[in-house]
């Protein structure tokens, strides 16, 4: 194989905390042991929870942890028509639906739906709607059966696309090879695998880290500010303590 390349990719959806810093150290971390090297991608695309002060935030903290990535950074809100592609090439396959429904009523558990009945008429309407896979239709399509997973939206009514969509196909364009993360989003890793198969991607290895979680065993929120790393640099401990705090126990 070649050259190791790992990413860390965090929301400017707040201050970066400490669970962030243990996050950044294991994808770093990684490159650093394999002679590799780490990007840094910052995943804006949710214009509803993202602010570019946070963004400015994330090179600043990163910066005075130590951490050094290359530039030019992919901000994902400034490729947004990449992503529109993304949906247009699985909606040429036939693989997608336009769903109109919204949280509420949707069922618990694994949902499969298809088109709305009354499509035409909200499409005239100017109806808001997401673009879900078809599970039945992407199994069809990879000649495979009994795939776990529900129609999950891929295109977003407000924001036209997704996080799996944004993500996958930075990750194939960045030629990702190994994404180091937390196990958190463990669960999500599966679909974004059938996505990558379905859009001929290669799929990258996969290292789900611990996570650093509070003393409740809770995880850290970019709410709660006693562990943002600019409120410890403000309180005068050095990148060292604060890269020593951030290991989970
Ligand atoms: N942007 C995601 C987050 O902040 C991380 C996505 C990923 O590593 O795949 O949680």
């Amino acid at each position: 194989m070649g050259r190791v390349i790992t990413r860390f990719a965090p929301s400017p959806t707040g201050y970066l905390h400490l669970g962030h810093a243990y996050a950044a150290q294991q994808a770093f971390g990684y490159a650093n042991e394999h002679g590799g090297i780490c990007l840094l991608r910052i995943e804006d695309i949710d214009h509803t929870r993202c602010k570019p002060e946070y963004t400015s935030a994330i090179y600043e903290d990163l910066d005075w942890l130590g951490f050094d990535w290359p530039i030019p950074v992919r901000v994902q809100s400034q490729h947004r028509a990449d992503y529109a592609c993304v949906i247009d090439r699985l909606n040429a396959m036939d693989l997608l639906y336009r769903c109109f429904k919204t949280r509420k009523e949707l069922p618990d558990g694994v949902y499969r739906g298809g088109p709305d009945p009354d499509e035409a008429a909200r499409l005239k309407a100017n109806e808001k709607f997401a673009w879900r896979l078809s599970i039945d239709r992407a199994q069809a399509h990879l000649g495979e059966s009994d795939l776990p997973f529900s129609d999950e939206v891929l295109a977003r009514k407000d924001i036209g696309t997704s996080y799996h969509v944004a993500c996958c196909h930075d990750d194939a364009l960045q030629a990702v090879t190994h994404v180091v993360r937390g196990k958190d989003i463990e669960p999500l890793t599966a679909f974004q695998n059938l996505l990558q198969r379905l859009m001929g991607w290669s799929v990258p290895e996969y290292i789900h880290h611990k996570l650093r979680l509070n003393p409740d065993g809770e995880k850290l929120s970019k709410r709660n500010h006693d562990t943002s790393i600019r409120s410890l640099r403000a309180e005068g401990y050095t990148a060292a303590e604060v890269l020593d705090m951030a290991q989970p126990w």
